[in-house]
């Protein structure tokens, strides 16, 4: 299929985009017109009607034959603090999050869905007491950044929300390749990740742009670890961070280490050594992620995050802590769609 070439070539996206190409196809159309919508897409036009050099009689074809996003709106909400996120379903509809982040420095962060749903049962998160729905295809989760972008120019994007980036590696590479032609760069682009196996050594070999990485650690302790997320029991942590150190030898780049502080789980300052004693500073920065509450769990309170961060900074192992955006309207992975159920289908 013409799209899979595309794809690899980095040049098609958007809607969805076998229905786009068989549809160009069919009506005869030369072969650039199917880069030439994509572009204006990517650059945030907000319809078929803005795409001035495509014939008329064909945005009117195309408007009636293939819908301008794969994804439709079920529900969006703004924080306070400037962080809109969006519910979206599928056609075939399945629920997809994605949000917003808008930050004093300038930066806009889009940090998208991969997955409808998550099959992982991370004790923690709302996204796996959800069913899995499936894979995201490329253009789903092309068409979430693409949401934001005709509100305004994004510059990063973060894989962390419903869903295992590395259980869909195929469309979350072919989505990210695109990326830079929405204005987001590989530099900015991060994958976040259990730690599954298979495709991150993949990841790790293959891909050759400086996408970054991100792995969900949460606990040094191989039982704990276990507890919080059974995924440890398949893969674990040792065999994890080889391929982690193996990613910063051949990149040069650090591997960001994301870490949620659940209340009197894994959050006390020998929590805090084991860690340290983990991780080398060379390889590791650490996000110390502020708990959303979601059911199961409390967050830790700051009283308890400074001596945390403490234990971490005097084994010089970099640590910051994350800034907690979009609170008030339920922006933590997962959390919209699962207060949602009734319109997610
Ligand atoms: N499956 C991938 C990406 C999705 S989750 C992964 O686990 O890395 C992205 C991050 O959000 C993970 O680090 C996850 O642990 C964290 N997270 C999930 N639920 C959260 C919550 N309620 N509050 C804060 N962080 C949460």
């Amino acid at each position: 299929m013409l799209f899979q070439h595309e794809v690899g070539r980095g040049y098609a996206g958007c809607v969805d985009l076998e229905l786009l190409e068989q549809t160009l196809a069919d009506r005869g159309e030369p072969s650039f017109r199917a880069r030439q919508v994509w572009g204006w897409a990517a650059r945030g036009a907000g319809g078929y009607a803005e795409m001035t050099n495509v014939p008329a009689a064909l945005r009117d074809t195309l408007a009636a034959e293939v819908p301008f996003s794969s994804l439709s709106l079920a529900e969006e909400a703004r924080s306070a603090d400037g962080t809109v996120k969006a519910l979206f379903r599928t056609a075939d509809g399945h629920p997809v999050e994605a949000v917003l982040m808008r930050y004093r420095d300038g930066r806009r962060s889009v940090c998208v869905s991969s997955q409808s749903g998550c099959p992982l049962t991370c004790t923690f998160c709302a996204t796996g007491a959800m069913q899995f729905g499936r894979n995201l295809k490329p253009w789903e989760i092309l068409d979430q950044v693409l949401h934001f972008r005709r509100l305004e120019p994004v510059d990063h994007l973060v894989f962390m929300g419903m869903g295992e980036p590395l259980l869909n590696v195929d469309h979350v590479l072919a989505a990210a390749r695109l990326l830079p032609e929405l204005g987001i760069t590989h530099r900015r682009t991060t994958i976040s990740t259990v730690g599954w196996l298979p495709a991150l050594r993949r990841f790790v070999d293959e891909v050759e742009e400086p996408i970054r990485l991100a792995l969900s650690l949460h606990a040094a302790d191989p039982g704990l670890r276990s507890r919080l997320m059974p995924v440890n029991d398949r893969y674990p942590l040792p065999d994890v961070l080889a391929e982690c150190r193996r990613y910063f030898e051949l990149r040069h780049r650090k591997v960001f280490v994301e870490y949620v502080l659940l209340g009197g789980v894994n959050d006390s300052p020998q929590h805090a050594r084991e860690l340290a004693a983990l991780l080398d500073p060379k390889i590791f920065k650490v996000n110390l992620i502020p708990y959303n509450p979601t059911g199961r769990y409390e967050g830790s309170s700051r009283d308890t995050i400074a001596p945390f961060k403490h234990v971490l900074d005097r084994a010089r192992v970099p640590a910051t802590v994350r800034l907690t955006r979009g609170r008030d309207i339920a922006a933590a992975c997962g959390q919209l769609a699962a207060t949602r159920r009734h319109i997610t289908a």
